[in-house]
């Protein structure tokens, strides 16, 4: 270990490793070499990397767009346009990484394990001299004259220049945790508060629970206080405490936020979108005409899954026949109705343990996002989900994590080239 580095780069995951490795690469463009240290709180580097898309790591997506993110949006479009996904697959290609893409873009490792991902990373941040110090978790960090002075333990490390990249709230049994918001509002940057994103909604647990385990395809509304706030469409899943599954994570963003202000949120299914509600209706008189035998609970099982189907005439249908010849047309009427718009009131989201994603962080109009670095602390560069920004589902947090890493760790070492 050194008295003084070059670069200290704080938080070994996605955006950390970026820029370790952006930084330590510069070397071959410049005269002499440049000491760049990771500081890693955990034992290892990239837990939360090797957790990524359901362990394949959907690094990037095709369809990288502003649109696709939320928070300071506006801000992070110039990074976003200087760093396409084809940059992002360049930088890892010559690492020797090969990717495939799979469905709606999703990019991932060929392998389609991100065990890959991270020995790529690590090998060749090793091969190019980056010093990796795990168990190494920084508490403070000061601005000194030349520099600032890191605290992590026992320890006390002096960086010409730091690289925060320490990510957001989200997953705390990975190593997430405040430590890098309380370190940037100690050097002078604001956090805008922080919820959880791409995380399950809860419901009340009497709707929940007689679903628990089942899925269904769907197309869903999220409804604020009688109006529809966003629509999202693909597989739902129902657990125990409410709805997840990627179409529910993408609406969840807002729901903490609309909450707390006392919002009155519902989520409707529709869980046969294909088909108008007359021809549900339809489906069901015919069913219920032809199988006059069929046990009144499973009317709906050629349509739906069938615990589903049976909710749903529970909850459609109080009086519910014990066999199909007995259904009225009003209850057939109010089921044909349901299916098409199986409600559940919001009540709130999982815990930060169940989030993918940290809402909100370091505005980025304190950053020049040029270069990432802060234009509250000369020589502080932020990096990755601290920001405030998110992405939806689909390897676009990933992305924003390597994009900042890269442009950090290079504009970094350049601004010590120009000293020299
Ligand atoms: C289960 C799960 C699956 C996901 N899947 C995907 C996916 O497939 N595609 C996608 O695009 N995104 C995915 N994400 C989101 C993505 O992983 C994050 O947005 C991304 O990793 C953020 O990168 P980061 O570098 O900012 O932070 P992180 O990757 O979280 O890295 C931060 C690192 O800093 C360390 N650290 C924190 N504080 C300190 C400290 N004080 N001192 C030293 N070290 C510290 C942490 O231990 C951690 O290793 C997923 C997230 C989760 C939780």
């Amino acid at each position: 270990m050194r008295e003084l580095y070059d670069i200290a780069v704080v938080g070994g995951g996605a955006s950390g490793l970026a820029a370790a490795l952006s930084a330590a690469k510069q070397v071959e463009q410049m005269k002499q070499p440049l000491h760049v240290v990771l500081l890693e709180g955990n034992a290892r580097i990239g837990k939360k990397l090797l957790a990524t898309g359901n362990g394949r790591c959907n690094l990037t997506n095709q369809n990288i767009a502003a649109a696709h993110y939320h928070g300071d949006r506006k801000l992070a479009a110039p990074v976003l346009e200087r760093c396409p996904p084809k940059k992002i697959l360049k930088f890892f290609e010559e690492l020797g990484l090969l990717c495939r893409e799979l469905d709606e873009g999703r990019i991932y490792p060929y392998s389609l394990q991100a065990a890959s991902v991270l020995d790529i990373l690590r090998q060749q941040a090793e091969q190019y001299g980056v010093e990796i110090l795990c168990d190494c978790p920084v508490s403070r960090a000061a601005r000194q004259k030349n520099g600032f002075t890191l605290v992590s333990n026992e320890r006390t490390i002096q960086a010409r220049r730091v690289i925060l990249a320490t990510g957001g709230l989200a997953y705390p049994q990975l190593g997430a945790n405040d430590s890098g918001h309380r370190m940037v509002q100690a050097l002078g940057h604001s956090v805008t508060p922080l919820h959880p994103a791409l995380v399950q909604m809860k419901t009340e647990p009497k709707r929940a629970k007689p679903l628990k385990g089942m899925r269904s395809m769907a197309e869903a509304i999220l409804w604020c206080d009688g109006k529809e706030l966003q629509r999202s469409a693909g597989e739902v899943q129902f657990t125990e405490h409410g709805l997840s599954g990627i179409c529910m994570f993408e609406l969840s963003r807002n729901v903490e936020p609309l909450l707390r202000k006392n919002r009155k949120l519902e989520v409707s299914l529709d869980l046969l979108p294909e088909y108008t509600e007359q021809s549900i209706f339809q489906m069901l008189c015919k069913t219920a005409e032809k199988l006059p035998q069929l046990p009144g609970a499973d009317l709906m099982s050629g349509l739906l899954n069938k615990t589903v189907g049976r909710e749903i005439l529970r909850l459609a249908v109080p009086d519910l026949p014990q066999a199909a010849h007995g259904f009225r047309t009003g209850q057939l009427r109010a089921a044909a109705r349901m299916a098409k718009a199986f409600c559940f009131p919001i009540t709130g989201v999982m815990p930060w343990s169940s989030a993918q994603v940290t809402a909100g962080g370091v505005p980025l109009q304190e950053l020049c996002m040029d270069t990432m670095e802060s234009n509250r602390c000369r020589g502080l560069y932020l990096t990755g989900e601290l920001l405030n920004i998110d992405g939806d589902c689909g390897g676009f947090n990933l992305h924003w994590a390597w994009s900042t890493g890269l442009i950090a760790g290079k504009a970094c070492a350049a601004s010590l080239e120009k000293k020299r």
